[in-house]
């Protein structure tokens, strides 16, 4: 089958690709956003259980993500303050601590360092342009080293080390020895440092959706209509001088431009021809997707928060890093969420799901109490084994491949632009960031239409 030929084909219909088609079609422009999977969303992707929506993916708004908060409004999405009052939990090697307040239950001396750390990692950042690293006086040295060399540059105990660990696993789904400090530093500058991409109040779990972080994607399709193609995986792109083809399960799409919209490790897998540039090529075989297990417990009782916890758990073992308080926005259906990251996502990823669960129950109960180990209902979603996300939150290239190949990231290729969060230069790795790429690859569409 051979569809309508239309300005702009997009690849991909997660934020970052119906927010492209959105702008354009606003313009006047004729779209087709091409989608794999039979929804849109990609690593939003919400669920309805006892009447309240959970997300087993993205599900957070921060503060400070104007695009978002535009897009929310603009679609008449409702949104709520992330639960964090109460004592959080820390287990650190064999030792479980609960503090009130924002500050660790740790020694004085840990405090301060961590505190120094993060600043010094956020002033580092200040030295580091989000749209070019690759440029800054210290980027060969940064991205020749992880954030795992950088650290032991420090002298710290196991318990700072634990707090770190957590929050580098969570943030970018990965081991700070598989990241490159010059990325690590990039990503802070672009969500705004440290604090900011860690932290509730003032940070990137502010606020969550009422009808969960799909909304965005289901509301913005809903406009698109006939626009979007669902179970249309693109699978080849040919380019010639008068526009682009594109070969999907679903026909062939014909467009003067493409944006596509998608982890570049899974733009590497698309059939090109004529074929990539080599650096092109070449970045999209070392960026990796991060290792993420969403875990969810559903309860009949917040029986954490009538102990005067917050559901807030930081720990530096396990099959679960950090985990939350995920409660629908009425109260109605009392929910703890837990997030295994990094090497733990892996490992547990392997083992049996009840094997899995038990573990994940045993840190709650152990954590907040007996009753956790009696949820009403289960929810995990291992996003590795998703084939078309292939991994989450975010890809991060692998040390050395911003320096040598940074540019490629963005610079067009004849008619195909790019775009997804990874090449967001506000936000990277966040729905906000996969706007901001949106608005980008939008704009340099646009002067050539
Ligand atoms: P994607 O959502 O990955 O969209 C790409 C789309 O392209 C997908 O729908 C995919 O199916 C499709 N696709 C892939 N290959 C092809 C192909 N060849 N042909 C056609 N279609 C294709 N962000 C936040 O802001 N806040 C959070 O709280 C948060 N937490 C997260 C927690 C988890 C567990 C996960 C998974 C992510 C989280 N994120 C969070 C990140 C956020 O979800 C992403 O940054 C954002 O959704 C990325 O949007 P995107 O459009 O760039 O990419």
């Amino acid at each position: 089958m051979t569809a309508a030929s239309v300005d702009v084909a997009i690849v991909g219909g997660g934020i970052s690709g119906l927010g492209a088609a959105r702008a354009l079609a606003a313009q006047g422009a004729s779209v087709v956003v091409l989608e794999a999977r039979d929804r849109v969303g990609g690593r939003t992707w919400s669920e309805q259980r006892h009447g309240a929506w959970f997300d087993r993916g993205g599900q957070w708004r921060g503060s400070n993500q104007p695009r978002m908060a535009a897009l929310c409004e603009a679609l008449g999405l409702r949104l709520f303050p992330t639960h964090h009052q109460g004592r959080k939990v820390l287990w650190l090697g064999d030792r479980i601590s609960s503090y009130a307040g924002a500050l660790p239950s740790m020694a004085p001396h840990k405090l301060v360092l961590l505190h120094v750390l993060l600043r010094s990692a956020d002033v580092l950042a200040r030295r580091v342009s989000a749209e070019a690293p690759w440029t800054a006086r210290l980027a060969a040295l940064a991205d020749a080293v992880t954030v795992e060399a950088w650290r032991r540059l420090t002298p710290m105990g196991s318990d700072v080390r634990g707090v770190m660990d957590a929050a580098v696993r969570t943030v970018f789904g990965a081991e700070a020895g598989e990241l490159s400090m010059l990325w690590f530093l990039a990503y802070l500058r672009a969500g705004g440092g440290m604090r900011s991409l860690v932290e509730i109040e003032n940070g990137a779990q502010e606020q969550r959706f009422v009808d969960g972080a799909q909304a965005v994607s289901l509301g913005m399709a809903a406009a698109l209509g006939d626009r979007v193609v669902l179970r249309a995986p693109v699978r080849a792109v040919v380019q010639d001088a008068q526009g682009v083809s594109l070969a999907t399960d679903a026909g062939t799409w014909r467009s003067r431009y493409a944006i596509v919209a998608i982890p570049p490790s899974l733009a590497g897998r698309i059939r090109w021809d004529p074929g990539m540039p080599p650096d092109r090529d070449n970045l999209t075989a070392r960026f990796p997707m991060g290792a993420t297990i969403k875990f969810h417990a559903l309860y009949e009782r917040p029986f954490w928060r009538e102990a005067g916890y917050s559901g807030e758990l930081v720990c530096d073992r396990g099959p679960v890093a950090v985990a939350f308080d995920n409660t629908s926005h009425d109260g109605r259906v009392p929910a703890l969420l837990g997030f295994g990251v990094g090497d733990a996502a892996r490992a547990w990823g392997r083992r049996d799901p009840a094997e899995r669960r038990a573990a994940v129950l045993d840190v709650f109960a152990r954590c907040f109490g007996s009753a956790a180990k009696q949820p009403v209902d289960w929810l995990e979603q291992d996003w590795s084994t998703e084939a078309w996300s292939g991994g989450c939150p975010v890809g991060n290239p692998s040390p050395g491949t911003l320096v040598m190949l940074g540019p490629a990231l963005r610079t067009p290729v004849g008619r195909v632009h790019w775009a997804g969060t990874e090449t967001a230069t506000a936000w990277t790795g966040y729905m906000e960031g996969a706007l901001q790429a949106a608005e980008r690859a939008v704009a340099e569409v646009s002067a050539r239409l």
